[in-house]
C-alpha cells in the first residue's frame, strides 16, 4: 500500500528507528531523552560527524536506502581513518513536508543493512520538519586504545605514502550522472555511479593501522587537497608519483581516452579511501595487514622535508594541478 504522509514524530521514531537501536542496551529503545555509552576499558571514544544536504551531496531522485548508507559510510570512513572500531551513531533528520513514509522506510532499511555490515548501532537522534531541502547529519562514535587515534599530524620525512582502494571512481561517477563522461561504456558507467553512490569505508583495515600509520585521514575532498592537510598539520611536504595512483579499470580507460581526466581523479571528491603514511621499515607490515583485512593498499609516494604536495609524471616532471579538491566555500 502506498503511504504518502509520514506518521507523527513519535510513531515515526518507534516504527522506523527504534528497531535500529535493538542490541544496544544504552539506547533504551529510543524511549529516553538520551543514550549512555562507555568505551571499553583502556579505550577512548573517537567522535565524528558529517551532514548531507539534498541537492549538494545527493540528488532528489537518489534511492533513499543508498542515501542512508552513504551518510553512514562517510562517517564510518572517518572512524576507520582514525584507527577506530565503530560503536554507535546519532541521526539528525530534517525532513521537508513532502517526505513520505515510504521514503523514510526505505532510508531506515538502508541503515539497517549497513549497521549489520559494519557492526554499529543507532542510539539516538532528532527528527524535525524543515522548509528547506532534506538534510541529515550522522554523528558516529568509535573507539581506540587510549592515546592511539591516528592523527593528521604524525607524518615524517622519509615515510611512505599509502592509499587504500582506488582513487577517482566517485568523481567520474558524478561526471557520468552529469552526462559529462562521453565515451564510457554502460558497464563502466554503472561501476562508477555505484562507487559514487555507495562508497566502501575501509573499516576492516582502519583499526589495524594503529601503531603502524604515522598519520592518516580519509580522502573525501580530493587526494591532492587532503594530502595537503596532512602535510600542513605535520609540517612536511609530499611527493606523489602519478603513475602509482591506483585506478580502477573504468577510470584507467577514461584517462586513456582523455589524459586531462587525471586531474578529476586526483582533484575530485568522494573517494572515502584512507590516505596514510608509515615508516618504510613497516612497509611489509602494511601489506600483511592489508591482506588480512582484504583491502588493497598502494604506495603512491613519500613524505619529504619542506611543504606542499608535488605530483610527478612518468618523466619525473612536476604536474600542475589546477583543481586540488572540493570546497564548500
Ligand atoms: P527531545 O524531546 O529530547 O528532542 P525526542 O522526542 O526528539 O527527544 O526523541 C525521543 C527519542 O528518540 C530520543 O531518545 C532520541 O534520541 C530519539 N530520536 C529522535 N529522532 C531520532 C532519529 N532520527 N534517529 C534516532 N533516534 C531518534
Ligand atoms: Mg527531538
Amino acid at each position: 500500500m502506498s503511504d504518502p504522509a509520514p506518521p507523527g514524530e513519535f510513531e515515526l521514531i518507534r516504527r522506523y528507528f527504534a528497531p535500529l537501536a535493538v542490541g544496544f542496551p544504552g539506547a533504551f529503545n529510543l524511549l529516553d531523552d538520551a543514550a549512555v555509552l562507555a568505551p571499553s576499558l583502556g579505550h577512548e571514544l573517537v567522535v565524528t560527524t558529517d551532514a548531507l544536504i539534498e541537492g549538494v551531496h545527493f540528488l532528489p531522485d537518489d534511492p533513499p536506502d543508498l542515501i542512508a548508507r552513504k551518510s553512514l559510510r562517510v562517517n564510518l570512513s572517518d572512524l576507520a581513518a582514525k584507527g577506530a572500531r565503530p560503536r554507535a551513531y546519532l541521526l539528525n533528520l530534517c525532513l521537508p513536508p513532502t517526505a513520505t513514509g515510504a521514503w523514510i522506510g526505505s532510508f531506515a532499511r538502508g541503515l539497517a543493512k549497513d549497521q549489520t555490515a559494519f557492526g554499529i548501532h543507532l542510539i539516538g537522534g532528532d527528527t524535525c520538519k524543515t522548509p528547506g531541502p532534506l538534510t541529515l547529519a550522522i554523528t558516529a562514535m568509535g573507539e581506540v586504545m587510549e592515546g592511539a587515534m591516528i592523527r593528521r599530524s604524525g607524518a615524517r620525512p622519509g615515510d611512505d605514502l599509502w592509499v587504500t582502494g582506488t582513487i577517482g571512481d566517485a568523481a567520474l561517477g558524478l561526471a557520468v550522472r552529469r552526462n559529462a563522461l562521453p565515451g564510457a561504456g554502460p558497464k563502466d558507467r554503472k561501476f562508477l555511479v555505484e562507487r559514487y553512490r555507495c562508497p566502501e569505508p575501509r573499516v576492516a583495515i582502519g583499526h589495524r593501522l594503529v601503531g603502524v600509520a604515522s598519520a592518516g585521514m580519509d580522502v573525501s575532498d580530493g587526494l591532492v587537497q587532503d594530502l595537503g592537510h596532512i602535510c600542513s598539520v605535520s609540517r612536511v611536504g609530499a611527493v606523489v608519483q602519478a603513475a602509482l595512483v591506483p585506478l580502477s579499470a573504468p577510470v584507467r580507460r577514461a584517462v586513456e581516452r582523455d589524459p586531462g581526466r587525471f586531474f578529476d581523479v586526483v582533484g575530485g571528491g568522494d573517494d572515502y579511501e584512507i590516505l596514510f603514511t608509515a615508516p618504510p621499515q613497516l612497509g611489509a607490515t602494511v601489506l600483511d595487514f592489508a591482506a588480512a583485512a582484504d583491502v588493497q593498499v598502494t604506495r603512491i609516494g613519500s613524505i619529504v622535508a619542506g611543504s606542499g604536495v608535488s605530483v610527478l609524471d612518468g618523466a619525473g616532471q612536476e604536474m600542475r594541478i589546477e583543481r586540488a579538491g572540493f570546497r564548500h566555500f
